[in-house]
């Protein structure tokens, strides 16, 4: 699942998990659990995630390898924020092929005015970290928060010059992935999600998957089908 800071990936990236009932799998959040957990590998790599720099690609190509051999990702499983470089992607293709598994990249298509006016739109409050966005989900009192009246503030990472450099590389670091896919993998679908509401979205990202023709009876028989698909999806 590729999308750009402020794409809405993190959401449409749970409602695949609860809609097939497969694992997320995120290479920030494994490497973040190493760290906290004080291993080896977390020792090696703090400095370079506490930059901001990605860490190597052995590393993570070998955590991938052994979580996606995990008894609970034999039905699929969903990657997030992986792969982030070409040898990753053909390490990942490899991986797959070795597997039998077939890849379907979803890329959410944004318009970039619209992440920097959502983003920008967007405050939290300081003491219990409630999230509001002046368009989508205002507090009732602008400016305060609805639980505990504390001032809002913009989060560091959500002021426009910082949106703007996330945008510029996440535009150096994926654009050159998704070209790698586009002549890699007959299963890439860019999916527009500039506009309209997330189970909008959602819809077009579970038509895709339909269409790849990669969801086999196995994993349709544990979400049901009609319920859980749009009307005009099936
Ligand atoms: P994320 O939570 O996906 O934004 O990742 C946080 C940090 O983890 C990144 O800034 C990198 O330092 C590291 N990281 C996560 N995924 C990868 C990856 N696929 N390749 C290299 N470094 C990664």
């Amino acid at each position: 699942m590729f999308g750009s800071p402020g794409s809405g990936k993190g959401t449409q990236s749970k409602y695949v998990v609860d809609w097939l009932k497969i694992p997320q799998i995120s290479t920030g959040d494994m490497l973040r659990e190493h760290i906290r957990l004080g291993t080896e590998i977390g020792k090696a790599i703090a400095a370079r995630m506490r930059a901001g720099s990605l860490v190597s690609d052995e590393l993570v190509n070998q955590l991938v390898y052994e979580r996606i051999h995990q008894p609970d990702c034999k039905r699929g499983f969903i990657l997030d924020g992986y792969p982030r470089t070409t040898a990753q992607a053909q390490e990942m293709m490899r991986l797959l092929a070795t597997m039998g598994a077939r890849e379907v990249v979803i890329h959410l298509v944004v318009d970039y005015n619209v992440i920097i006016a959502r983003m920008a739109g967007r405050r939290v409050c300081p003491v219990c970290g409630t999230l509001y966005n002046s368009v989508s989900k205002p507090p009732k009192v602008e400016g305060f928060c609805d639980l505990d009246g504390s001032p809002l503030s913009v989060r560091e990472d959500d002021r426009e010059e910082v949106v703007r450099e996330r945008l510029a590389q996440y535009e150096a670091s994926t654009m050159p992935l998704i070209e790698f896919f586009r002549k890699s993998s007959e299963r890439l679908f860019e999916v527009d999600a500039s506009k309209d509401r997330p189970e909008v979205v959602f819809g077009r990202i579970q038509q895709a998957l339909l269409k790849a023709g990669v969801l086999n009876s196995g994993v349709l028989k544990s979400c049901s089908v009609s319920k859980d698909i749009p009307a005009g999806v099936a």
